[in-house]
C-alpha cells in the first residue's frame, strides 16, 4: 500500500458538531487502528442554540445504535412533524411544511396534480393540499405517534424528527463517544503548527500542551480556528440573498403540553422561532440588522413569548455563506466552522451529519488524494446551494408589501437555479429535484403553495382519471386522514407513555 492509514484524528471543538463527529467516527472507525481525540474549552462554551432537526437524524441514531426513547429522555426532547409558518406569505396567513408526502398514488403523476385538477373542476370541494397530509392534520390537532410499519395503513404516512436541548445533546453524545474510547482534552487552542507541505501538524493549547494528528476536524464554530484562521480558506458570502445576520435567543417556561412542531412567525425584519421541549421552550428572533436594532429585536422577541423568560436573551451574529473549501489539505470543517445558513428549515445539524457520511466514503490515507478532496468539496457545495435556494424561496415569494425588509427580499435578484424552479412550478406545478437534493417535492410544494406561488395549470396526465372517480377517491383520502389523526394519541400523552424525561437536577 503506497500510503499509510490515518492513525490519529483530532477534533477541535466540542459543540454539537464536535460531538456528532466524535460519536460517528468512533463508531465507524471502531475496527481501525485509529485514535480519536477532541479538544474543547469550557470557558469558551458552545453557540447554545440548534435545537430543531429534520427526519434524517433518525438515520444518525440508527448508525450510532442509539435507543430513541433513552435519547429523548436524556435530551428533554419532543417530536417534530414539520414546521408551521405564520405570516410569511402575508400577515395572518399560515401554512405547514410537513415531513411525509401529500396524498397517495392515484395514477401516474404526482398527487398534487390530481388535487389541482379537482380544485380546477370543483373549486372548494377539493379542500387544500394540507387536507391530504397526515402530519399536517395531526400536528394541528396536537397528535403524535411513530409511523405504523404497515405501508397499507394510513398511519404509516408520517415522518418525524426531534426538538432537543442542544447542551444536553452534546453531553449525551460526549458520554457515547467517550464510552467508545474518544479522549477529550480540556483547554483553549491558541495556535497551530504547519508542516513543510502546509498541512496542519499540531495545535497548541494555552497551557503549552501540543496535540498532533494526521487528520483534523475543525468544529470550532463560527471562528473556524483551523480552516480559516490557520489555513485562510476564504468564505463565500451569501448575505445578499439571505440578509438576516443576527439572532437573539431566549428560553421560556412551557405553557401547556408541547406541540409536535416548530413554529416560525414572520416579524417586521425577520422571523421568530418557537421550539417546544419537555422542560422548556426555545425561542429566538432571527433578523436583519439593516432594518432593526438589537434592542428592538430583543423587545419584539420578549413581547412575543408564550411563557415567562428563563434567562437573559443571548445575541448571536453571523454571516450566511460557506467556506470556499470545506476540506482544505488535512482539515475538514464541520458545523458552523464550515458555513452557516439560518435555521429556517433546521438544516445545520443535518449538514454536519451528511458531511460526516461523505467523509466516511472519502476517508483519506496519509496521502490525502486531492481528487477525493475535490469531490468532497463539490458535493458539499452543491448540497449547500440546494438548501440555500430553498431558504431564499421563503423570503423571495412574500406578499408582505410596504415593509422595507420584506420589500427588499421580494425584489432582490435570486440565483438562476431557484428562478428556474419557480418558473417551472408556476407553469404546470412541476418540480425537478436534483440528485442528492435534501428537500423533497413535498417540501417544495408546501412552501410554493404556502407562499402563494401557484401554477397556471396541471399535468395533462392528471386528466386521465374520470372526474367522479377522482372526486370520490380524494374525498375518501381526506376522510381517512382525518379519522387516522383522530385515532392518534396526543403528543403529550405519547411522550408521557413512552419517553417522559425526568426533571432536570439544577
Ligand atoms: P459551537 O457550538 O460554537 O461549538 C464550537 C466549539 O469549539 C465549542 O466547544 C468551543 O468551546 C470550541 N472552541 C472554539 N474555540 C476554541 C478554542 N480556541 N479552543 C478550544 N475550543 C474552542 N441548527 C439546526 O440544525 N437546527 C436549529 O434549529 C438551529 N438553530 C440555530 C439558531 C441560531 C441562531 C444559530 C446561530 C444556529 C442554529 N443552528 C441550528 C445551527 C447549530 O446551532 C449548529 O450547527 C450546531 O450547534 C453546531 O455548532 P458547532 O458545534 O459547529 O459550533
Amino acid at each position: 500500500m503506497p500510503f499509510a492509514p490515518i492513525t490519529k484524528v483530532l477534533i477541535v471543538g466540542g459543540g454539537t458538531a464536535g460531538w456528532i463527529a466524535a460519536a460517528t467516527l468512533a463508531r465507524l472507525l471502531q475496527d481501525q487502528p485509529c485514535r480519536i481525540e477532541l479538544v474543547e474549552s469550557d470557558a469558551i462554551g458552545t453557540v447554545g442554540v440548534g435545537e430543531a432537526t429534520i427526519p434524517p437524524i433518525l438515520e444518525l441514531n440508527k448508525v450510532l445504535g442509539i435507543n430513541e426513547n433513552v435519547f429523548i429522555q436524556r435530551t428533554q426532547a419532543t417530536f417534530k412533524l414539520g414546521i408551521e409558518f405564520v405570516g410569511w406569505k402575508e400577515e395572518g396567513a399560515r401554512y405547514f411544511h410537513p415531513f411525509g408526502r401529500y396524498g397517495a398514488d392515484v395514477g401516474h403523476v404526482d398527487f398534487a396534480h390530481y388535487w389541482r385538477r379537482l380544485q380546477h373542476e370543483t373549486g372548494a370541494e377539493a379542500g387544500t393540499l394540507e387536507d391530504y397530509s397526515l402530519p399536517t392534520v395531526a400536528a394541528r390537532a396536537g397528535k403524535f405517534m411513530r409511523p405504523d410499519p404497515n405501508p397499507k395503513n394510513v398511519l404509516s404516512n408520517l415522518a418525524y424528527a426531534f426538538h432537543f436541548d442542544a447542551s444536553l445533546y452534546a453531553r449525551f453524545l460526549r458520554d457515547y463517544a467517550e464510552g467508545l474510547g474518544v479522549v477529550r482534552h480540556e483547554g483553549r487552542v491558541v495556535d497551530g503548527e504547519l508542516d513543510a507541505r502546509g498541512f496542519v501538524a499540531a495545535v497548541r493549547l494555552d497551557d503549552g500542551r501540543r496535540l498532533d494528528a494526521e487528520l483534523f476536524v475543525d468544529c470550532s464554530g463560527f471562528r473556524g480556528l483551523l480552516i480559516e484562521q490557520l489555513l485562510g480558506t476564504g468564505y463565500e458570502d451569501w448575505s445578499h440573498w439571505l440578509p438576516c445576520d443576527r439572532a437573539v435567543a431566549v428560553p421560556s417556561e412551557n405553557v401547556g403540553p408541547p406541540p409536535p412542531f416548530t413554529r416560525s412567525t414572520a416579524r417586521a425584519a425577520g422571523w421568530q422561532w418557537r421550539i417546544p421541549l419537555q422542560h422548556r421552550t426555545g425561542n429566538g428572533h432571527v433578523y436583519c440588522s439593516d432594518h432593526v436594532s438589537d434592542d428592538d429585536a430583543c423587545r419584539v422577541l420578549l413581547a412575543n413569548l408564550e411563557g415567562r423568560p428563563l434567562a437573559d436573551p443571548k445575541l448571536l451574529r453571523f454571516t450566511t455563506g460557506r467556506r470556499r473549501q470545506f476540506w482544505n489539505r488535512n482539515v475538514v470543517a464541520l458545523g458552523l466552522a464550515g458555513g452557516f445558513m439560518e435555521p429556517l428549515e433546521s438544516t445545520s445539524i443535518h449538514l454536519i451529519q451528511s458531511a460526516l457520511t461523505r467523509l466516511m466514503t472519502m476517508f483519506p490515507d496519509t496521502g490525502f488524494a486531492q481528487a477525493d478532496i475535490d469531490q468532497f468539496n463539490r458535493a458539499s457545495a452543491l448540497e449547500y446551494e440546494r438548501i440555500r435556494d430553498f431558504l431564499i424561496l421563503h423570503y423571495a415569494a412574500n406578499q408582505r408589501t410596504g415593509m422595507p425588509f420584506w420589500d427588499r427580499c421580494r425584489t432582490m435578484a435570486i440565483p438562476d437555479s431557484l428562478a428556474d424552479k419557480i418558473e417551472l412550478y408556476r407553469s404546470r406545478g412541476r418540480f425537478f429535484r436534483f440528485e442528492d437534493e435534501l428537500f423533497t417535492t413535498t417540501s417544495w410544494q408546501a412552501v410554493f403553495e404556502g407562499q402563494g406561488v401557484t401554477p397556471a395549470g396541471f399535468d395533462p396526465m392528471a386528466s386521465g382519471v374520470p372526474l367522479d372517480q377522482l372526486r370520490s377517491t380524494l374525498a375518501r383520502m381526506r376522510d381517512t386522514l382525518r379519522r387516522g389523526a383522530d385515532a392518534m394519541p396526543t403528543h403529550g400523552d405519547f411522550i408521557a407513555r413512552n419517553c417522559a424525561a425526568p426533571p432536570l437536577q439544577s
